[in-house]
């Protein structure tokens, strides 16, 4: 089975939309990204993804690209491509995307959530190239993961598979925007990282990072990463104890999965050092050590183009997927 040469990825976020013509080598032939402008509705952003879709196509000078991978926020119905109301586009319920963009591009349309796709982007073309068994995460405004299994997308019985945000590390632990108490995502997303510092500073504990940030309203996971550097005592109590919860989580995926490699993506990794250092200690102390010996936990790789490039790779593993699907007897 010969992969087309070229397909186009398109990413779709609640702030910006990026979308380019990409290689089956992981070039991108020409990309273009503009700001999302959630709140004009579905309508609107659609129109807006058709023409940027329509010019990187144009300016790529690829005469026939023959479908488009799509990574989207979530939640999604992945088997019929539709969003169903992600809370960073306001508006999108229940919206038909896969169909509106097939009519609008007369292409097959591809979609997967941004995690699955960030994760077959690693697989593909960064951090995990080559590696039979993965577990990627983000630990972003949310954490989300996704998961790849004998080199394939393992997607679960409807497509959800993947959702170690969402695991539980705290039985009785704090609310998470799922509903439910205790998740990984609950402590150790940016946003979380910057709240549990906001109410402990707003309990009394003295730090500069109000100063740091220019108020207590301000302070972000970057506050607390700089405040880190600084020595400040909430900082580092903030940051040994998402360290630590961190390490619980992983230890649960390496325990359960056995993956050769866990990848990291999303604004925390800049922490580098201050997080991959001190994680993979904490991991090993709880996962089984046979386990532990065949992992590696690697930051994400593919940076600025990571969106793109992972729904370029939704398209190549769901046009395979499709094809294998024909050939197969009935
Ligand atoms: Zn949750």
């Amino acid at each position: 089975m010969i992969e087309p040469e070229y397909v186009l990825g398109l990413d779709i976020g609640g702030t910006k939309l990026a979308a380019g013509v990409c290689k089956r080598d992981g070039t991108l032939v020409s990309s273009a990204r503009v700001p999302t402008l959630s709140h004009l509705g579905p309508d609107a952003v659609i129109d807006r993804i058709v023409e940027l879709c329509h010019r990187v196509m144009t300016e790529s000078k690829i005469p026939d690209i023959p479908f488009v991978g799509v990574g989207c926020v979530g939640p999604l119905d992945v088997k019929r491509g539709v969003v169903q109301n992600p809370p960073n586009l306001p508006g999108w319920i229940d919206i038909p995307l896969r169909e509106r963009l097939e009519k609008a591009l007369q292409k097959p349309i591809f979609v997967d959530n941004d995690a699955n796709a960030a994760a077959l982007g690693e697989h593909r073309f960064g951090a995990g190239r080559g590696i039979a068994n993965l577990v990627y995460l983000t630990l972003s405004t949310g954490v989300g993961g996704g998961l790849i299994v004998n080199h394939e997308l393992w997607e679960g019985a409807n497509g959800n598979a993947g959702e170690i945000g969402h695991s539980t590390v705290a039985f009785d632990g704090r609310l998470c925007r799922c509903g439910s108490h205790g998740c990984l995502e609950a402590y150790v997303s940016g946003t979380h990282i910057a709240s549990r510092a906001r109410e402990r500073i707003a309990s009394g504990a003295p730090s500069q990072l109000p100063e740091m940030a220019g108020g207590l309203e301000n302070i972000s996971a970057a506050t607390v990463l700089s405040g880190v550097q600084a020595k400040d005592a909430v900082a580092m109590e903030i940051w040994n104890e998402t360290l630590l919860i961190l390490a619980a989580g992983l230890a649960n995926v390496v325990n359960i999965f056995n993956p050769e490699q866990i990848i990291l993506g999303g604004g925390v990794i800049h922490a580098r050092d201050l997080l991959f250092t001190p994680l993979r200690q904490l991991v090993a102390a709880r996962a089984l050590p046979p386990l532990m010996q065949v992992v590696q936990i690697v930051p994400a790789e593919l940076g600025d183009n990571a969106g793109v490039l992972g729904a370029a790779a939704v398209g190549w593993c769901r046009w395979k997927r499709e094809k294998r699907k024909a050939q197969e007897p009935v």
